[in-house]
């Protein structure tokens, strides 16, 4: 009887603890990969990300082959699909590697199931530097803030080192969906134009990214809240669909540092960190996309999205070039810097008093990055009601952080080559009354405290 790899986000043949185990009980292995957009407690992947997963799943299919196994397609509630695919090819044990928000509990029921009919079900630690069930504060919690946190983490033993993929797999195939027929792809009109220049999905493209960060880009990274530069790593897709651990990302950037480089590098391990947070924080709070962290921010009037401008700021038509930059950078390719990130989500939360879950919302659709934790984690940190949020008085202004941030104007000249054309519109509200408004709302929130 086969043993059957169950990938999700972790869509790599290198330091894969479920597919490594699989292979080493010395079976037939049958890798499936399940389209779930039917369990209540997951989430469906936006359009974005169903984009960036066509093009993995494609890129995965060939390393798997060339390994001798091959990708088994199916569509449908997990659960089930998995446990018909145990009865279909009879197989004995089912590994997978961890996830962690409400989707774990979907990996639960099948466990049971599972363990029910005597069958082997293990899941493996593999995309998290640190299980957030095992970081806790002196008093035994969750933590909430993100500095003793880290720091704790960083107290640990060094994480472990990556593991090499399989020399070869013995793989069953097994029949399953064709991955077109799966209708990923934009139709017409096609879209995707913007992401197909700027990424390579797939393990391949995300060791091209940690190559350049380790070779080009760190050396600038003391610059990376300036937009205009590539001075980031845009690993963060590849991140998010597990083409490359954070195992394989920490031990990469540990050896061979010098100069600028090797300063820069404790700061880039803390937004690594940062990822670790947010998981931490949906490990325990399930809900965080859709529930404010601090409940007294169920009391914040905000404005309706439909008359408050919401499609303005979705097509970058805000009239305030830096948030149109980056709404127009998300649009075209998917992706937007991590300081224009916080500039428009901002924006949107405060001078357009908007609720920050329809930020979140778009962000989802849009990002190639998308992810459960870290998108919900800072759209609650932008807007004031996330753990260890910016304090809400702090309102940033987008003209000012332009000048800071974009000095030469290059970011904002790429993405709005419109700015001062009769085309451009003027900024949609006053920046100053908006913040005052965002301020007076913020009573209602101390009111319910
Ligand atoms: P680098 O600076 O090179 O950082 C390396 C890696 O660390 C990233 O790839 C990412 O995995 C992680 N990281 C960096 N910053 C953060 C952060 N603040 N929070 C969590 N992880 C971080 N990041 C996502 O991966 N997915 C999202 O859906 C997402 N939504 C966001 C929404 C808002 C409103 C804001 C303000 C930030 C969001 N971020 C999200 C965090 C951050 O903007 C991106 O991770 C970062 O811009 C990715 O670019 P990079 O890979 O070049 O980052």
């Amino acid at each position: 009887s086969p043993t059957i790899v169950w990938l999700r986000d972790d869509l790599r043949v290198a330091d894969n603890p479920a597919l490594t185990a699989a292979v080493e009980r010395g079976r037939d292995v049958v890798v499936v990969y399940v389209l779930d957009d039917e369990s209540p407690e997951v989430r469906p992947i936006g359009a974005a990300s169903r984009w960036w997963l066509h093009h993995s799943l494609t890129a995965l299919a060939t390393e798997l082959d060339v390994l001798g196994a091959s990708l088994t397609l199916r569509r449908g509630p997990a659960e089930k699909v998995v446990m018909g695919l145990v009865d279909e090819t009879g197989g004995d044990a089912v590994h997978w590697n961890r996830r962690y928000g409400k989707a774990r509990e979907v990996d639960a029921r099948l466990k049971s199931a599972l363990k029910d009919r005597d069958i082997e079900a293990v899941s493996h630690a593999a995309n998290l530097l640190f299980e957030p069930w095992t970081v806790k504060t002196g008093s035994g919690g969750p933590y909430g803030v993100f500095t003793p946190f880290w720091k704790s983490c960083l107290a640990r033993d060094e994480p472990r080192a990556p593991l090499d993929a399989p020399t070869s797999i013995p793989g069953r195939r097994v029949d399953g969906d064709s991955l077109d027929d799966w209708g990923l792809l934009p139709t017409t009109p096609d879209w995707a134009g913007g992401m197909r220049d700027e990424w390579t999905p797939g393990s391949v493209g995300a060791h091209e990214r940690l190559e350049q960060l380790v070779k080009v880009r760190l050396a600038d990274y003391h610059r990376r809240d300036e937009p205009g530069l590539d001075a980031t790593s845009q690993l963060s897709p590849h991140l998010r669909f597990g083409e490359v651990s954070p195992f394989e990302v920490w031990h990469r950037l540990r050896d061979g540092l010098s100069g600028l480089a090797a300063k820069n590098h404790a700061k880039f391990l803390s937004e690594i960190g940062w990822r670790e947070f947010s998981y931490h924080l949906l490990f325990h709070h399930p809900d965080l996309a859709t529930v404010n962290y601090r409940r007294e921010f169920d009391a914040y009037p905000w404005n309706d999205p439909a008359t408050a401008g919401l499609e303005r700021w979705q097509k970058g038509r805000t009239g305030i070039p830096i948030v149109d930059a980056g709404m127009r950078q998300l649009w075209h390719i998917g992706w937007m810097h991590n300081r224009v990130r916080m500039i428009t989500a901002s924006f949107l939360t405060k001078n357009l008093q908007i609720d920050w879950r329809a930020g979140e919302e778009w962000f989802w659709d849009t990002l190639v990055d998308a992810d459960e934790a870290s998108n919900a984690a800072s759209w609650q940190w932008v807007a004031g009601s996330g753990a260890d949020a910016a304090p809400y008085f702090r309102v940033f202004n987008p003209v000012l952080q332009a000048q800071k941030f974009d000095p030469r104007n290059e970011y904002v000249a790429k993405w709005v080559p419109d700015e001062g054309t009769d085309d451009y519109p003027a900024p949609m509200v006053d920046l100053k009354e908006s913040r005052q408004a965002a301020l007076d709302g913020y009573e209602a929130v101390k009111a319910a405290k």
